[in-house]
């Protein structure tokens, strides 16, 4: 099997039995919600806070493209369990990846590493990105002191 074949195989995977995928999340600190009017991407991510700031918990639901519901069900294996710092430091080399960057984390990135043939198809990077980008505002969005947040991706 090819490099390339085993990241469908974990794309797939991501899709068909997604990790963390729910409509709610009780309780929860933070809830965004993020479009890609470039795909139809729509997700909705709630975060909870754990103790000494870290990622608590996080689930995500939503409706789009393969790539961006597997992409955020591969984040959210990622960034359980980090300090906050941490995860926005992931988000920031996932994103950097995905600009066709070589980056020093991508064994922290899990499975998230079998997105990086993604940034080949600039079209399709928005879709991968929309769950690390909520994750990102989630934790901005929390740290600013509010509770909801809605961002539209448009053309950048
Ligand atoms: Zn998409």
């Amino acid at each position: 099997m090819s490099l390339d074949d085993l990241y469908q195989e974990i794309i797939l995977d991501h899709y068909k039995k997604p990790r963390n995928r729910a409509p709610e999340l009780d309780p929860h600190d933070v809830h965004v919600h993020h479009s890609n009017p470039l795909c139809g991407d729509e997700m909705d991510l709630r975060l909870r806070v754990g103790d000494g700031a870290t990622v608590g918990a996080v689930a995500y639901d939503g409706d789009g493209c393969s790539i961006s519901m597997s992409s955020a069900s591969a984040m959210t294996e990622a960034v359980i369990g980090r300090d906050l710092d941490d995860a926005l430091e992931l988000a920031e080399s996932f994103r950097l990846m995905m600009h066709g960057e070589e980056i020093a984390r991508e064994d922290d990135l899990l499975d998230g590493v079998a997105f990086r043939g993604v940034a080949k198809f600039p079209v399709r990077v928005k879709c991968a990105l929309l769950g690390w980008m909520a994750l990102k505002d989630a934790i901005e969005t929390h740290r600013a002191g509010a509770a909801e947040h809605r961002v539209t991706h448009d053309e950048e």
